[in-house]
């Protein structure tokens, strides 16, 4: 008892799962049922053709791809009862080949079709849909049902068996449902977004399109004129282009209506134009049916060019947030060094117009002292970064830049231009900082070196002699030990200023080399012994008192040396630089032993190294100086 309780629950739960909601299943199988007869109602009207259109297997597919597989075979049983019986009992025909034909068609297409729920909600805009619809629907599944059409036909004795006869059934068969799924089908799946998802404009555009279509196919009615129909194809591709596949689609299904109405009412050029309505009716169903393929067609390379555009859009958008992200400037340049491209917000920075920016603009942005090296600009040349190299900002400044860039094999070279001049400053105050002393401001002894080496070659291409001096302060301890410490730090800058004032300082490089004693390294100087008498007397005239030293004030003793650099054999200017200092600290030796306050000028004569000492300044100058200037050494 338990067991059969148990299998009458399984069958009834089975059987609930396979049939339909009533509602949905009366409806569709209502609906099927009136197309069919009303189709049928139009064959007895017109006795040459079959039909139009066959709606029916449209209304069948719809049913089928807008339910659960498992509730096809009582709809597709349904649908056979209503198409079989009344035709059978009412009409006395024998309809069962002829729907099973029908049926087929909607089963293979509701098949191959039922898995892309886009499409079956009526949401797919997607093309892939639309081709898919084509093939299986529009092509395929009429193709399968023709030939049981016919076999149809041939069963009830309505065509005779003869090859021509047969060949014209099974094209009219064929294009009859093709038609139908082709127009019926995405009509009623999208039924629903055709009222809701548009905008105004494209509502104003579309029944624009619409009015206008209807107006060719009723002057190509009334004209029979064939080129009034082929220019109804206009507005659905003008409708096509500016509201995509589906729209064109409802505004072609209109025209069709209108063309294959006129045509098999015997109005417009198909009918004119040949005697036979069921040919003239083939005749314009394979004019809808071209015209449905050639808009899916147009539509498929419309989207290849917008997924293309889309695509290039999404690449540039990619390129400015790179460079965005990384702030550097991203260029793109062509062949011949124009600009194409750049990534609008580091560009934002550098003054340059709009558009496309030929070479020549460019290398205008470019500091005039670094255009020279920049010549490839705004290419590197290189594989690696550039030199930094000024570019002109937006503000007037000049920003520090590097280059990195890269050639395609066809030109097209892409330049990331990276702001280094915040990198430029730091590593400029840090060099100025290692070649600077702290106390005095001036070089010390590796920024003399550097500052003389320049001046030494520049001298040397402009054939001036070059000279060094060194100078000592003289009793500098017993001043610190009077004074202290901080005095003595005051006096050295005091004494920095002078020579920081005594003369150009592109031909001059005062410096600090050690402690109290001071070089300059200057080119073109012609009485080396009176400049070096010259700045003594200004040190004099700071009148720093010092009561460690006979004149009562600081004074100084210095070496003075001199070398033409075309006369020279040195190495290279850093040798002979060192060679120039040697002599001068030699000479200032000399300067100490002859009793400080002293200048000695080196020279070599003959056989030994001779120093001239010499006291520079005149007992008038400095009376109680010259009194106590005696040499204690
Ligand atoms: P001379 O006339 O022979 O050159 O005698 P001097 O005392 O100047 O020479 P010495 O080399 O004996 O002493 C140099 C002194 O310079 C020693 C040191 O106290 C002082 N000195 C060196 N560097 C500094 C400095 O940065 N600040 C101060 N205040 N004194 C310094
Ligand atoms: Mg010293
Ligand atoms: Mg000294």
């Amino acid at each position: 008892m338990a067991i059969g309780g148990d299998r009458g629950a399984a069958l009834r739960a089975f059987a609930a799962a396979r049939v339909p909601p009533l509602r949905p299943l009366l409806a569709w199988t209502f609906a099927v049922g009136a197309l069919c007869f009303a189709v049928r109602g139009l064959v007895y009207v017109d006795s040459w053709s079959y039909a139009m259109v066959w709606p029916a297997v449209a209304a069948q597919l719809v049913a089928l791809l807008k339910s659960p597989r498992r509730h096809w075979p009582v709809y597709l049983a349904s649908f056979a009862v209503i198409q079989i019986l009344p035709a059978r009992f009412a009409l006395g025909l024998s309809p069962e080949v002829g729907v099973l034909s029908t049926m087929t068609a909607a089963a293979f297409a509701a098949l191959m079709l039922h898995r892309d729920q886009d499409w079956v909600s009526g949401r797919s805009d997607s093309l892939l849909s639309w081709r898919r619809f084509l093939f299986y629907g529009v092509f395929l599944a009429p193709l399968l049902a023709s030939p049981i059409g016919i076999a149809s036909l041939v069963w009830n004795g309505e065509i005779a068996p003869t090859r021509s006869s047969l060949v014209y059934a099974a094209m009219a068969w064929y294009l009859t449902e093709a038609v139908g799924i082709a127009f019926l089908v995405p009509l009623m799946l999208r039924w629903d977004h055709y009222r809701r998802r548009h905008t105004r404009r494209e509502v104003l555009w579309f029944t624009a399109m619409t009015a206008l279509t209807v107006g060719l196919c009723a002057a190509s009615a009334t004209k029979s004129s064939f080129v009034l129909v082929f220019l109804t194809g206009l507005p659905a591709l003008l409708v096509l282009i500016r509201s995509g596949i589906a729209a064109a689609f409802a505004e072609m299904a209109v025209g069709s209506g209108l063309v294959l109405g006129s045509t098999f009412a015997g109005y417009g050029p198909f009918a004119a134009s040949l005697d036979n309505p069921g040919q003239a009716m083939i005749s314009a169903q394979v004019f809808v049916l071209g015209a449905f393929t050639m808009v899916v067609m147009v539509a498929a390379a419309l989207e290849d060019r917008m997924r293309l555009a889309a695509l290039d859009n999404a690449s540039y958008k990619a390129y400015e947030l790179v460079a965005e992200l990384t702030g550097d400037v991203v260029i793109l340049v062509d062949a011949d060094g124009n600009l194409l491209r750049r990534a609008t917000p580091g560009h934002e920075i550098l003054d340059l117009p709009d558009g496309r920016i030929d070479k020549e603009m460019w290398l205008e942005q470019v500091h005039p002292d670094d255009r020279a090296s920049r010549a490839d600009f705004p290419e590197s040349g290189a594989l690696g970064p550039s030199d930094p190299f000024r570019i002109r900002k937006k503000n007037g400044t000049w920003g520090w830049y590097i280059v990195h860039s890269r050639r395609t094999p066809d030109g097209l070279t892409a330049v990331v231009l990276r702001d280094v001049t915040l990198e430029r400053e730091v590593q400029d105050s840090l060099t100025d900082m290692a070649n600077t002393d702290p106390l005095t401001g001036l070089a010390n002894r590796r920024g003399l070196a550097l500052r003389a080496a320049e001046i030494w070659e520049r001298a040397r291409t402009d054939g001036e002699q070059v000279t060094a001096l060194f100078i000592d302060l003289d009793h500098f301890k017993s001043f610190n030990d009077l004074y202290g410490h901080q005095a003595g730090d005051e006096c050295l800058r005091q004494i920095a200023r002078v020579l920081k004032n005594l003369a150009d300082p592109c031909l001059c490089v005062p410096a600090r080399y050690g402690g109290e004693e001071f070089a300059v390294v200057l080119s073109g100087c012609d009485m080396p012994h009176e400049f070096a008498g010259g700045l003594a007397a200004a040190i004099r005239a700071l009148r720093i008192p010092h009561l460690g030293t006979d004149s009562e004030t600081v004074t100084i003793s210095a070496g003075v040396a001199t070398l033409r650099p075309w006369h020279t054999t040195a190495a290279d200017a850093d040798t002979a630089v060192a060679e120039l200092l040697d002599r001068a600290d030699k000479a200032l030796y000399v300067a100490k032993s002859n009793g400080r306050n002293a200048i000695a000028v080196f020279s070599k004569d003959g056989t030994d190294t001779v120093l001239i000492g010499e006291q520079v300044h005149h007992a008038g100058e400095h009376p109680r100086e010259a009194a106590g200037s005696g040499h204690d050494e």
